[in-house]
């Protein structure tokens, strides 16, 4: 007897299989990462059809395995059309969705948690219109994931001496120290980038709020800002992820 489980999962990577068929790896809302083969799913004429694409999401049906699951239903539950059409957006998406499968497990205790902030972001990035507002969806998806993934940033005290950082302070990031440090704590030895006051209350507030939460900053941020903090963390997640990135070095090219 075969034992059929459904969920909601994005496809985040595929790998042939053989000649027609694929494997697809995804972010479900149940179990975190899974991989379902989608036979035929090499075929223009696959009955799954563009379902098995990269970055949608689909209600699934599959058929548990011995060693891979076989995908034997799916319904598109949004394909994120907008998003496929301008390469900013697929870019930061793209590199979104391999931060999801190099921090997101199997049988993730997060899963809910990620995959509702996964699909916020790629339904924010389809649907907005400027260079500024797809940078402050990457920014807030990189600060939640890594909430979530036990990496969060503190943007209150200082990671040496913990005392609490005072408006108007000279600052310095440290991805190795895993956040700011106060000028007292200034190591000479250490790698450190400069970060203005400003940043940091900007950086606070979006880790704060909800994802789809408008704060003062979604008119104040400009692009320029945006891509500084999106770089700085983009160091960071780097530096803390168990597996290495394929897309930041596509990211520097835009
Ligand atoms: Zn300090």
């Amino acid at each position: 007897m075969k034992q059929n489980f459904t969920t909601n999962a994005i496809n985040l990577k595929t790998y042939n299989l053989s000649e027609a068929d694929k494997i697809v790896l995804m972010y479900s809302q149940d179990r975190g990462l899974i991989r379902g083969v989608a036979k035929g799913g090499k075929k223009t004429t696959s009955k799954l059809g563009g379902r098995m694409d990269l970055l949608v999401a689909n209600k699934l049906m599959l058929n548990k395995g011995r060693n891979l699951d076989t995908i034997c239903q799916a319904e598109a539950l949004n394909t994120f059309i907008n998003l496929r059409n301008d390469m900013d957006k697929l870019l930061y998406s793209l590199y979104a969705s391999e931060i999801v499968s190099n921090f997101g497990v199997e049988e993730d205790p997060n899963s809910e948690e990620i995959y509702s902030l996964f699909y916020s972001f790629l339904n924010r990035v389809s649907e907005v219109k400027t260079k500024t507002d797809i940078l402050l969806a990457v920014l807030r998806f990189q600060l939640k994931m890594m909430s979530i993934s036990g990496y969060s940033i503190e943007f209150d005290r200082c990671v040496k001496c913990s005392s609490e950082l005072k408006e108007g302070e000279a600052l310095y990031f440290s991805v190795k120290s895993g956040g700011i440090i106060c000028p007292h704590c200034l190591n000479q030895g250490e790698t450190v980038q400069k970060m203005h006051d400003k940043l940091r209350l900007f950086l606070k507030t979006l880790t704060e709020t909800d994802f789809n939460a408008q704060t003062r900053y979604d008119e104040l941020a400009t692009e320029k800002v945006c891509l500084i903090c999106v770089n700085l963390l983009t160091d960071y997640i780097k530096f803390y992820s168990p597996k290495k990135f394929q897309t930041v070095k596509m990211l520097e090219s835009v």
